[in-house]
């Protein structure tokens, strides 16, 4: 393997995490209607769901959020007040230790836009984003084809 291979497998992932203060997100207890005011004005699809510890308990998107208005023949509008985010949340969370390796972020970001970073304790630390990951990978290899 060439060094500049090397360096992009062995570098952390630290250094590409947008710190927690940084990233929109929803709590539990918030109803639909707070969700989606959230994400339309942060213009993200899809953000993190914490408690008021700062836990991360699962990811809330506006297609879960319509699908979970749809009636058969209207959209159900009051439940975007009735409804809390817990109950309609995608528990399933693309999950990372601060410690993880960069190949398993990049590994984990084939199918996520995103991957939430977790301290050891299981409070938030942050997100990283299959943006970020790929500006990596692009400047590794742009560096490796100046020096060859
Ligand atoms: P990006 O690669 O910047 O387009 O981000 C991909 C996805 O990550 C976005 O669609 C959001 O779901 C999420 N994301 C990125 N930055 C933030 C942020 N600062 N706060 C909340 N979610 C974010």
């Amino acid at each position: 393997m060439n060094m500049e291979n090397r360096k992009l497998l062995e570098q952390g992932i630290q250094e590409l995490v947008i710190p927690a203060d940084n990233v929109a997100h929803v709590q539990v207890g918030n109803s639909l209607e707070h969700a989606l005011l959230v994400l339309t004005r942060s213009g993200y699809t899809a953000v993190p769901v914490l408690d008021l510890h700062f836990r991360i308990h699962g990811l809330i998107s506006t297609p879960i959020i319509f699908d979970s208005i749809l009636g058969i023949e209207r959209i159900e509008h009051e439940k975007l007040t009735e409804r809390k985010v817990e109950e309609v949340m995608n528990r399933k969370v693309p999950l990372l230790k601060e410690s993880d390796s960069f190949l398993r972020a990049l590994e984990l970001s084939i199918n996520n836009p995103f991957i939430c970073i977790g301290k050891e304790d299981g409070v938030f630390a942050g997100i990283l984003t299959r943006r970020s990951i790929l500006a990596s990978v692009y400047k590794n290899f742009r560096n490796f084809r100046e020096k060859n």
